[in-house]
């Protein structure tokens, strides 16, 4: 165990293309002596993928068992381990477990450091063509239309970007509900697949992107985003 001092480093991973995964977060991850991560098998396939040995004690780290685990990862920081926590893909801590191991750390003075990397989120927002100066970030929708259709209405007046991660199995029914809040002429973006081989962006108004969504293949990740009330693609 390394005794310079224990740390907690949040380790982003690719959400698609094994290319951006950063020689720093590599070496963070060469280092620890503990991996915290969702499914140790998708981690595992990654370092497997880049070929790298780890000598470390693998720990699956899950949001039913993360109340536990942010207790037993933070002693073993505060007792000189180095500590990586990993997503399946992306960013930890971003809708996916790690916020509670972060508060834990902070709480009992421990180094929290991270690799910073992909985001599913920020990336499609930096690709949509919509305005990025302001925006709110949801995660996922609830499932039930009741209270996604609430939520679209406490968005209707926004005056920022909004932006939701959404499942390929209720991704039509999400702009279907869009569409019955905001209108045909809202603009948005749905991006699919980021950084991947069938990665692609649709912006337009409700009314255009919805039937290119319906036309195209379904599978795959999705992240939506609304534009502000009035906002004009080619004003
Ligand atoms: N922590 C991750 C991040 O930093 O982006 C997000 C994890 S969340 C459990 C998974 C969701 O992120 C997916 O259901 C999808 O909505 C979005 N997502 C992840 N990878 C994506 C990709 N390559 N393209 C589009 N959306 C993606």
């Amino acid at each position: 165990m390394n005794t310079a001092g224990g740390k907690l480093t949040l380790v982003a991973t690719p959400i698609g293309n094994l290319g951006d995964w950063s020689p720093r977060a590599i070496e963070a991850v060469c280092a620890a002596d503990v991996i915290a991560c969702e499914d140790t098998r998708v981690s595992r396939k990654l370092l497997h993928h880049k070929e790298l040995q780890v000598d470390a004690e693998w720990i699956s780290y899950r949001e039913e068992t993360e109340h536990a685990l942010a207790n037993t990862l933070s002693e073993k920081i505060a007792q000189g381990a180095q500590v990586v926590l990993m997503a399946d893909a992306g960013t930890p801590a971003i809708s996916d477990p790690g916020f509670r191991l972060v508060r834990a750390c902070h709480s009992r003075g421990l180094k929290v450091t991270a690799t910073p990397g992909p985001n599913a989120a920020i990336l499609a927002l930096s690709v949509s063509g919509l305005p990025s100066d302001r925006f709110l970030f949801t995660g996922f929708l609830p499932p039930k239309k009741a209270a996604r259709l609430r939520f679209f209405s406490e968005q209707l007046n926004a005056e920022h970007t909004t932006i939701l991660y959404e499942s390929c199995h209720r991704i039509l029914k999400c702009l279907e509900d869009a569409l019955e809040i905001f209108g045909p002429a809202r603009c948005v973006c749905v991006a699919r697949e980021l950084t991947k081989l069938h990665e692609t962006i649709t912006t337009g108004s409700l009314a255009t992107v919805l039937p290119l969504v319906k036309k195209s293949s379904q599978k795959g990740e999705f992240v939506v985003l609304i534009a502000k009330l009035g906002y004009e693609l080619n004003p």
